[in-house]
């Protein structure tokens, strides 16, 4: 089999949605008819997604003529063949991500298997998700809990909230320093969420790198009896050592990923003690087989994986097929419950969601597909579809 071409469209909305809705997908080609789909890049402004495009179509000759059943050999000529131009970080490695992820759905189409059987089968069918609820509906403590009472209702096993921007004042605009009143109002609200739903439930809190090292630390440690399941992005992602020294000063679980790629970045993540949880993005990581990789780092660390996710249902059910097929996953994110197209957008499985869960799926490759009518319709910002 060879591949014959390969494309990008970038789909999305500019409705305001709570979460990214900008998706960048990849179709590539073959000679024996058997196309492969691949989702990368999710989330963002839509820049990101025509970044990612252009990285695709300018990799694009490095694949055609070649045997996409050599998925590695393949990822390494984009990644290691790319290093002086920046292939190992976004929004190069984006595309990668995308490339692979469509490789993997050819050769489990061709070979009449789902992905998850080409990683060694599967640990389980469900796929646990928690339930990103943004920020709440307004400043009040009970609104946040009764948002999370909701969602926990629908069945999902844990929640998210952020607390990034809470709306109270800050001391400085640019600054991430976080004064006494709004610390003591994001206790506040970490407290009441804990109040509404008790302790049957797993709690997240999320502060999107945007707190400086003391008010991450005063944070961590007030949270302490609370037992988050984990405080996420305490300090921004790119500075290791101060996330370890955040780690350090409590018992609070510490979690973060979302804006690391590649196996080569998770290892220093470990190696310098600097998290108890990680959350690579499978859309923007590397790709299905680094996804596994970087699991498995995690695993020989004893460091649940716990993937952001805020893809379509295809680039999720792809992130389904590794969480599968690995022992220490946690939870898969859920982010789309506003986005009122989602199931619309991929044919497969519906609903693909139920009770907060996503079931792997049994049909070959990553078993969704986009679809066309929908899809050609919420292309974004002038972008042309698959010819
Ligand atoms: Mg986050």
């Amino acid at each position: 089999m060879k591949i014959t071409d390969v494309q990008a469209c970038v789909i999305g909305t500019q409705e305001e949605h709570s979460g990214g809705s900008v998706w960048t997908f990849v179709r590539v080609y073959t000679d024996e008819g058997i196309v492969g789909t691949g989702e990368c890049n999710s989330g963002g402004p839509g820049y990101s997604g025509f970044a990612t495009k252009a990285a695709i179509t300018a990799m694009t000759p490095l694949l055609v003529g070649e045997d996409p059943f050599n998925i590695h050999l393949l990822y390494e000529k984009m990644r290691r063949g790319g290093r002086y131009g920046g292939s190992t970080n976004a929004p190069i490695i984006f595309a990668i991500t995308g490339i692979e992820n469509a490789l993997y759905d050819i050769v489990g189409k061709a070979l009449n298997v789902p992905v998850y059987k080409l990683l060694g089968g599967k640990f389980r069918s469900d796929i646990q998700l928690y339930a990103d609820c943004h920020a709440g509906a307004s400043n009040d403590p009970k609104a946040y809990g009764d948002k999370a009472l909701e969602v926990i209702a629908e069945g999902f096993g844990a929640v998210k909230f952020d607390v990034d921007s809470t709306g109270t004042g800050k001391l400085d605009m640019h600054n991430w320093t976080v004064g006494a009143r709004e610390m003591s109002h994001i206790i506040g609200l970490i407290e009441g969420i804990r109040g509404s739903i008790g302790y049957e439930i797993d709690l997240a809190i999320d502060c999107h790198g945007q707190f400086d090292l003391p008010s991450a630390i005063t944070l961590a440690k007030a949270v302490e009896p609370l037992r988050l399941l984990w405080l996420e992005e305490p300090v921004p992602a790119e500075n290791i050592d101060a996330l370890a020294q955040v780690r350090r000063s409590s018992s609070t679980v510490i979690c973060t990923g979302e804006n690391q790629y590649t196996r080569f970045e998770f290892m220093e993540l470990f190696a310098r003690q600097a998290v108890d949880v990680i959350m690579p993005d499978l859309a923007k990581a590397g790709g299905i087989a680094e996804a596994k990789r970087i699991a498995d780092l995690a695993d020989v660390h004893y460091i649940p994986i716990a993937p952001h996710n805020v893809s379509s249902p295809l680039g999720m059910m792809a992130a389904c097929h590794v969480m599968a097929s690995i022992p220490n996953f946690l939870f898969l994110e859920f982010h789309a419950r506003d986005i009122p197209w989602w199931n619309d957008l991929c044919e497969g499985d519906r609903p693909f969601v139920q009770n907060g869960k996503m079931t792997v799926s049994e049909r070959p490759g990553i078993g969704i597909e986009l679809n066309d009518e929908v899809a050609r319709r919420l292309v974004w910002n002038g972008d042309t579809y698959f010819s």
